[in-house]
């Protein structure tokens, strides 16, 4: 059980965050949710999450693509036990037509976000001689495709920050893993379905086996509650001596 430890999950007011508060929440910790926006949706979602799990839960706003609020973001919490760096954008464009600003939204929401936090989290952490460092990378931390440059960049980046966060707190009782999820069905990859099914003129099962899980052997997507399932076991007595890894939650993706 996580009673009594302040867990603070970026970028968690939908898909995998959201996914990852509920089982932190679920495991009885206390959670601190974030995004950029402010809305009262996203107050609401605190208080709905603080109900049906028992916790107390706060919503802070915090703008990722800021180093200075990642930091604050970890500050105004007060306290961090588990930090999980999850908030991520996605922009797809050849290298030659890849937009400056979206390059550097990419690298600093997906890979500077979680140098900031680390930075600002890891004291509070060594102070009380226990602490959870998880990063959400992806399969595209550990392999590529084309159009995606500052994605993939991005979380490769993630995958080499984990392991000099764990190196850094060896036997201290702080460790720090990537997560590295295949597809998730998440709001946004389920409102892409109707379309998908338009252009390549398939039935739902027919396009998401062929077309969006073509490179997921097991041609499921994955969960919210699994990943959720998967950063809660690292915050277990169990994965005391995992550090410094990667554990995929991709049916398969990185095994071809
Ligand atoms: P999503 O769009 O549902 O969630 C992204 C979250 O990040 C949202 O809560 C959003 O509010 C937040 N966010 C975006 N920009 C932010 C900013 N500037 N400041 C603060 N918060 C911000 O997407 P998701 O699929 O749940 O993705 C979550 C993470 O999981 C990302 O890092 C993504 O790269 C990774 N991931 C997703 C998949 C997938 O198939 N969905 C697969 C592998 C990895």
């Amino acid at each position: 059980t996580l009673k009594g430890k302040t867990a603070i999950v970026t970028g968690s007011n939908s898909g995998i965050g959201l996914g990852v508060a509920h089982e932190l929440a679920r495991a009885g910790a206390n959670v601190v949710i974030n995004s950029f926006t402010d809305r009262d949706e996203d107050h609401a979602l605190a208080a709905e999450l603080a109900a049906e799990h028992g916790v107390d839960v706060r919503y802070i706003k915090a703008d990722m693509s800021k180093g200075d609020e990642c930091r604050a973001l970890i500050e105004a919490a007060g306290a961090c036990d588990i930090l999980v760096n999850n908030a991520g954008i996605q922009f797809v464009a050849g290298i030659e037509e890849f937009p400056t600003e979206k390059w550097d939204a990419i690298i600093a929401i997906n890979m500077s976000s979680a140098f900031h936090t680390t930075a600002a989290a890891l004291p509070l952490m060594r102070a009380k001689g226990w602490g959870r460092v998880v990063n959400i990378a992806s399969a595209h931390g550990l392999t590529a495709s084309p159009y995606k440059s500052a994605y993939v960049a991005a979380k490769h980046g993630v995958v080499g920050l984990s392991k000099v966060t764990a190196l850094e707190c060896a036997g201290q009782g702080i460790t720090c893993n990537a997560v590295c999820p295949g597809y998730v069905l998440t709001p946004l990859v389920e409102s892409q379905i109707p379309d998908q099914m338009k252009t390549h003129n398939m039935d739902r099962e027919t396009v998401i086996k062929e077309v969006m899980l073509e490179r997921q052997p097991s041609r499921q997507f994955a969960t919210t509650e699994q990943v959720g399932g998967t950063v809660t076991f690292l915050c277990s007595p169990a994965a005391d001596q995992i550090t410094g890894t990667t554990i995929s939650v991709d049916g398969g993706w990185t095994a071809l």
